[in-house]
């Protein structure tokens, strides 16, 4: 998989969490490009599977990313709902890129992040 093919898929799958509610304020994020330009990303996105060195299938636990709603409560997006197959060869194409690049899972899933932030971003609205 090249880093376009993962982005493509990130962008639908996470097309899929929309429209999007906080909790604490109710106020609605309609699409992820409406998300991304009213919330702030938190820290770095969190690969647990990877972190917790722990490749089974059965024991997948996606992957999460945090963002802060306007009102200030920590809202994620993750990957529920992705299927096990898929989820398991992003998780593969993240273990190779660490190790083609000498990175960490989190400063991989950074640059996916960033990618899938500029792609939507620069959608036209629809
Ligand atoms: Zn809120």
């Amino acid at each position: 998989m090249t880093l376009d093919e993962v982005v493509q898929i990130m962008r639908e799958h996470l097309a899929t969490k929309f429209p999007k509610a906080c909790q604490t304020c109710g106020c609605t994020y309609l699409t992820l490009k409406d998300y991304l330009q009213r919330t702030r990303h938190v820290g770095q996105p969190i690969a647990f599977d990877v972190e917790l060195d722990n490749m089974r299938l059965s024991n997948s636990l996606g992957s999460m990313s945090l963002a802060n709603c306007a009102c200030g409560s920590t809202l994620s997006l993750d990957s529920d709902g992705m299927s096990p197959l898929l989820l398991t060869k992003l998780m593969w194409w993240l273990v190779a890129e660490m190790a083609r690049r000498g990175k960490t899972a989190s400063e991989v899933l950074a640059d996916v992040r960033r990618a899938v932030d500029e792609a939507t971003l620069s959608e036209p609205t629809r």
